[in-house]
């Protein structure tokens, strides 16, 4: 069960001591007390662990305090979507709003390489208004011969960069605690130009010490990546490790599935289940078409299975598109076989526009419908 309470209210006023001395009698029920500082106002949610079946929902309702209570099913307590549940489905990172109703494209380089070609991303995202982007520094590879990222060195210029260039998101992978005070360093040494969202891959969804980690510390955002080989509730499961540590700002990403049954496809892609994950939970639904197809594979009409892949997730209702580019994919040091070239950016941005306007006419329609 979830209390939520009244906006701003005091921790030390006699009301909420009176609430919390209330509910630490119940018997069999323990308390755990979640804060969230908005820029207009901080909320208040305390929820109610063990046997509360028996308490009764007005009697809950009436204690001091108390703005409304929800009855929570037992699968994914602080990021499900549970029954009357009105909590919000969206959250502010640096000035940006992610939510299950709104779309960013996280398009960028899938491993940092040259300064070079950082600031070449960079300037092409500026050029069409976009203010998000993905930079790999710390990459978890199959072999441990292969290139692993530039790590700490290279966060000082790419956030340089991504200030000039007016980036104010950057997804960026982490696999090591110590990953996550290193960007928090370099933020700080440069100024903090820019914000990081971080991003738990595939490899790692059920890596449930860094997840703990991770969800402890509420600077940055999260992007969970489902993993690759277990089923979507042991993947929400993953998130919701995150958000029990007191971070929500969690936004659950798709990246298709290992099995050859999606073959020519690198994976095989799941973005069926946007709308899935939209139900059963609060979380923003992000696509990577680039993981799930892993190759510049087109169609006759001329258009990149990666294209139509994305085009697929945001008629769907995604929220978040990460995507792999690169200015010379020849050069790329992880995955440029799936990059997609500079010069497809704007073709790509107006197949989004395209899809994301089919998107809400569908839903406009579903309204119509619900109302006749
Ligand atoms: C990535 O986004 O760079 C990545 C490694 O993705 P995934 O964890 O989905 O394989
Ligand atoms: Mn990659």
């Amino acid at each position: 069960m979830i209390l939520v309470l009244v906006p701003d209210i005091r921790l030390d006023s006699p009301e909420y001591k009176q609430l919390l001395a209330y509910l630490a009698n119940l018997p069999g029920i323990s308390t755990r007390v979640h804060t969230e500082v908005g820029v207009e106002q901080s909320l208040i949610e305390v929820y109610l662990i063990g046997n509360t079946k028996t308490l009764s929902i007005e009697d809950i309702s009436n204690l001091p305090c108390v703005d409304r209570v929800v009855r929570i099913s037992e699968e994914y307590r602080v990021l499900g979507r549970h029954r009357n549940d009105d909590r919000p489905t969206h959250f502010e990172y640096n000035g940006i709003r992610f939510g299950q109703d709104t779309l960013h494209v996280f398009a960028g380089l899938c491993a940092v390489d040259t300064l070079e070609h950082v600031e070449m991303m960079m300037k092409v995202l500026s050029d069409h208004g976009q203010v998000c982007t993905r930079m790999g520094a710390y990459k978890p590879r199959t072999s441990p011969y292969s290139f692993q990222g530039h790590g700490k060195a290279c966060l000082p210029y790419v956030f340089d960069l991504a200030g000039k260039y007016g980036i104010k998101v950057i997804a960026m992978e982490v696999t090591h605690e110590s990953h996550v005070e290193e960007i928090r360093e370099a933020l700080h040494q440069t100024g903090d130009p820019t914000g990081v969202m971080l991003q738990i891959g595939t490899r790692n969804t059920q890596n449930f010490e860094l997840l703990k980690i991770v969800g402890r510390q509420q600077d940055f955002p999260v992007l969970i990546k489902r993993g690759f080989g277990i089923t979507l509730d042991e993947s929400l499961n993953a998130a919701e490790y995150l958000a029990s540590e007191g971070n929500r700002k969690v936004i659950f990403g798709l990246r298709g599935m290992k099995t050859n049954m999606g073959d020519p496809h690198r994976n095989f892609v799941d973005f069926a289940q946007v709308p899935v994950v939209k139900r059963l939970t609060r979380m923003p639904v992000c696509i990577d078409p680039s993981h799930s197809v892993g190759a510049r594979a087109q169609s006759p009409e001329g258009i990149l299975d990666m294209m139509h892949v994305t085009a697929q997730g945001v008629i769907a209702g995604a929220n978040m598109i990460l995507a792999d580019f690169h200015p010379v994919p020849g050069k790329a040091l992880v995955d440029g076989p799936q990059a997609m070239l500079i010069k497809e950016f704007p073709h790509f941005l107006e197949d989004i526009r395209i899809a994301r306007e089919a998107y809400q006419q569908r839903t406009a329609l579903a309204e119509h419908y619900r109302e006749v």
